[in-house]
């Protein structure tokens, strides 16, 4: 039992049998024992009053004196408030220590309610997207109504980021993530790119420009060789013949040099552009047919190659694009693998896609490459890129040219026999 209890008690049955003692001795046991209970009582209720005026006053300064239960509730009473105290101050100040890390973050923080609903941010997004303090308790989509940022904040699953430029400093880009967290509330970072994307776009335009400005030189050089190799083949006699292979060999670095720069120049275009290809309506039927017919040209009678077409297949996009996405697919199928090898182009249309798929009997490819075979320069046989002429860029380009169609690429290939690059445009239902 507790202390204060049990000193209470013990109060009480001493006074009930001094009382009764007294009472016995005066001969007025019943009076007694009223007056000594009701003494009693007064005593108690005063010790309630001062605890209720303690109360009233925040328990500020130490509970009244008191013995027994009362005092000891006084103390309890006392120890609790200092207990709140303390936590309250350590909830404090890591409100503060929170409040001072998100400020000092250059990032833009943001939480809204689950309906989307500004709730809090740090000064950083305020610098970022404008915001005012009278901005709380709006819907964040008042605030930033671009429709693609409207579509990313109320996407369920959140998960791709979206970039944008801020819409308080056009010359900025944003970056925003977001993430769910508690009963649905939302954190929402944004971050300035715009060093990075200046770099990124430094990066392109360099490899564009350089790539531009090699094609000069390089057609004077392969213009200048062509023309000593036409003298060496007409029995000029100012030339010794031995020059010969060098000049072959000269002419076809010069041809891979040429289709590096093309690649390049190409590959940066692609990347320059954000917004999806020229819808132009594309004939795919023709345009395999055209890939056919200049595949059997470079195969010679070495490889088979067939054509198997939907007729109707028509998709939206650039026509030199495609060309070279659909006719890497099928010069690659040729440059790395033996003769003899079949090449398939296939064109066909499912409810919700349409596939445009090359596949060979060849070599095919170890598993292991295939996630990296379209990053740039990725060969899967260094010492064999040479001599297949390729460029290690043709699919990083069909990657690149798909995504600007809207497509994806998938590879499905096992070593000894072949492979399968199958290029899929979803049908956009209206
Ligand atoms: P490259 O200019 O070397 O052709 P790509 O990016 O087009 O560069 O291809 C990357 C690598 O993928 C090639 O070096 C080759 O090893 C491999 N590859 C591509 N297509 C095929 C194919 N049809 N069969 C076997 N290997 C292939």
């Amino acid at each position: 039992m507790h202390r204060g209890l049990q000193a209470e008690i013990q109060r009480i049955v001493l006074l009930t049998l001094f009382l009764l003692i007294f009472g016995f001795m005066n001969g007025y046991l019943l009076l007694t024992l009223l007056v000594g209970g009701g003494l009693y009582m007064l005593w108690t209720f005063s010790h309630i009053s001062k605890l209720y005026d303690w109360l009233d006053r925040g328990c500020s300064g130490l509970p009244p004196e008191a013995g027994g239960v009362w005092g000891d509730m006084g103390d309890s009473l006392y120890r609790m408030q200092k207990r709140n105290e303390r936590a309250k101050q350590s909830r404090r100040s890591l409100s503060d220590r929170v409040r001072n890390i998100t400020g000092a973050l250059a990032d833009g923080i943001l939480t809204l309610s689950a309906d989307r609903v500004l709730e809090w941010w740090n000064p950083a997004a305020e610098q970022l997207l404008g915001l005012k303090k009278s901005d709380r308790g709006q819907s964040i989509i008042n605030l930033v109504r671009d429709p693609r940022f409207v579509a990313f904040i109320q996407n369920q699953t959140l998960n791709s980021p979206l970039e944008l430029t801020s819409p308080e400093d056009p010359t900025k880009t944003l970056l925003f993530t977001a993430a769910e967290f508690g009963d649905g509330d939302v954190i929402l970072v944004a971050q300035d790119i715009t060093r990075l994307r200046n770099l990124e776009q430094m990066r392109q335009d360099f490899v564009a420009n350089i790539s531009h400005e090699l094609r000069t030189p390089l057609t004077v050089l392969s213009g200048y060789t062509e023309t000593l190799q036409d003298s060496l083949q007409n029995g000029d006699n100012d030339l010794p013949s031995h020059w010969k292979k060098a000049l072959d060999q000269m002419q076809q670095q010069t041809d891979r040099m040429n289709a590096l720069a093309n690649d390049l120049v190409m590959l940066s275009q692609l990347e320059s552009t954000r917004e999806p290809a020229p819808s132009e309506p594309i004939q795919i039927a023709p345009l395999l047919q055209q890939i056919s017919e200049d595949a059997r040209i470079i195969a010679a009678d070495n490889y088979k190659v067939e054509l198997e077409c939907a007729e109707a297949m028509v998709l939206n996009g650039d026509m030199k694009e495609l060309y070279s996405a659909f006719s890497n697919l099928v010069f690659n199928a040729i440059k790395h693998n033996p003769a003899g090898t079949t090449v398939q182009i296939k064109s066909y249309a499912t409810d919700s896609a349409n596939f445009i798929e090359v596949s060979d009997d060849g070599n095919g490819i170890d598993p292991k490459h295939i996630s990296r075979l379209t990053e740039r320069f990725y060969r899967v046989d260094q010492s064999r890129a040479s001599s297949t002429g390729g460029t290690g860029l043709g699919l990083a380009i069909v990657k690149h040219v798909l995504m600007h169609h809207g497509g994806t690429l998938s590879i499905t290939t096992t070593l000894s026999k072949g492979s399968c690059f199958s290029c899929r445009f979803p049908i956009l239902k209206p």
